[in-house]
């Protein structure tokens, strides 16, 4: 498992970055990951994951968080309104706010229950039409909304078009972050986290350079 290199290539890329150690929080992206696998990264001290699927977390994550307590779980795939209760209960983040039907609902079930995992809404930068995400020229007002229902946002998430530049990406979404006051920036994985970081990316999401490449058979 290249876990020990892609730590020492975020600690050079914050570095090189002028960025404090640890500024920047690796997330290993473990969906459809053999569990042995997964159990090597937490063996290793791994303690941020991330998934994309709701019913994998919940068939595997109650049980490795009895073993390992202090791990965090960050929900950075699509979330279906009618999960997202169950997503409350299982992630300590979750990165694809990306519309308002979800934003609401999420409002009302956390008012219920005084806890509320970190949220990002997730920026569809390239205004991919099969991608989640807000357009960008939604971000504003969107994030202003989020904040009327008292959601506590602490960033925002992109994924950029395959086989782009993606740079760009990561740099318009630091401005969105940026000029509505947003701290978190979870952008970057295995093919250009480096890149990510030195755009300032507070969250990395790196699966395949880790894990190796995942196999949905
Ligand atoms: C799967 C996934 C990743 C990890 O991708 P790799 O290329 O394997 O690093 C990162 N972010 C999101 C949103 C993903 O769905």
């Amino acid at each position: 498992m290249a876990l020990q290199d892609i730590r020492a290539r975020v600690a050079q890329a914050e570095q090189a970055a002028g960025r404090s150690p640890g500024s920047v929080t690796l997330i290993a992206v473990s969906k459809v990951q053999p569990l042995d696998r997964v159990v090597a990264a937490l063996e290793a001290g791994q303690r941020v994951f991330g998934e994309n699927y709701v019913q994998e977390s919940a068939g595997k994550w109650p049980d490795l968080r009895a073993r390992f307590p202090d791990v965090q779980v960050h929900m950075i795939g699509p979330l279906q309104t009618n999960k997202a209760k169950l997503a409350l209960d299982l992630f300590d983040a979750i990165h694809t706010v990306d519309r308002p039907s979800l934003a609401e609902k999420l409002a009302r079930l956390v008012q219920g229950q005084g806890r509320c995992p970190g949220l990002f809404v997730q920026v569809n930068t390239g205004a991919e039409p099969q991608k989640a995400g807000i357009l960008p020229e939604a971000a504003d007002e969107f994030i202003a909304r989020c904040r009327g229902m008292d959601l506590p946002l602490q960033g925002v998430m992109c994924i950029p078009p395959e086989g782009e530049e993606a740079v760009p990406h990561f740099r318009m979404l630091a401005q969105i972050a940026a000029r509505n006051g947003l701290q978190g920036l979870s952008m970057g994985m295995s093919s250009d986290f480096e890149a990510a970081i030195a755009e300032g990316a507070t969250h990395v999401r790196v699966g395949s350079a880790i894990f190796g490449a995942r196999s949905y058979a």
